[in-house]
């Protein structure tokens, strides 16, 4: 989509603070963390939303987006201290950026429920 922010990222036009790429997702730095730890992980192909992938693309989209974050959890050392995981969908949850992306917050302790 060529009006996305992180389509820019995944297509290389804008720079990002990477994590892990392979030819299906990226993850990397939130520019305005949250928490020490700040991941973002995004499909390289634009949907706004998980429910808006369609049910024969579901599996291999959403396989290939967990494997990255995992790969980059593994990398960050969030595997071993602990993480969350939060995907703000909707005006209603925050979300800002229009291309589905998964969070992961780690590095302190993480209040529940986060409110
Ligand atoms: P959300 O509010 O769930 O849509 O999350 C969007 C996230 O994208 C926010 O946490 C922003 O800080 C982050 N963000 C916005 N622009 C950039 C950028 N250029 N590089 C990295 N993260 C960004
Ligand atoms: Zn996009």
């Amino acid at each position: 989509m060529s009006d996305c922010l992180f389509c820019k990222i995944a297509a290389g036009e804008i720079p990002a603070d990477k994590v892990y790429e392979d030819d299906r997702a990226l993850v990397f730095r939130d520019i305005s963390p949250q928490a020490p730890t700040h991941l973002l992980a995004i499909p390289k192909k634009h949907y706004a939303a998980a429910h808006e992938i369609p049910q024969g693309e579901m599996g291999a989209l959403l396989g290939g987006l967990m494997n990255a974050l995992c790969q980059a959890l593994k990398a960050s050392g969030l595997d071993k201290d602990g993480y969350r995981l939060v995907v703000n969908s909707g005006d209603s949850a925050g979300q800002t950026v229009g291309h589905l992306h998964i969070h992961a917050l780690g590095g302190r302790e993480l209040a529940w429920p986060p409110g």
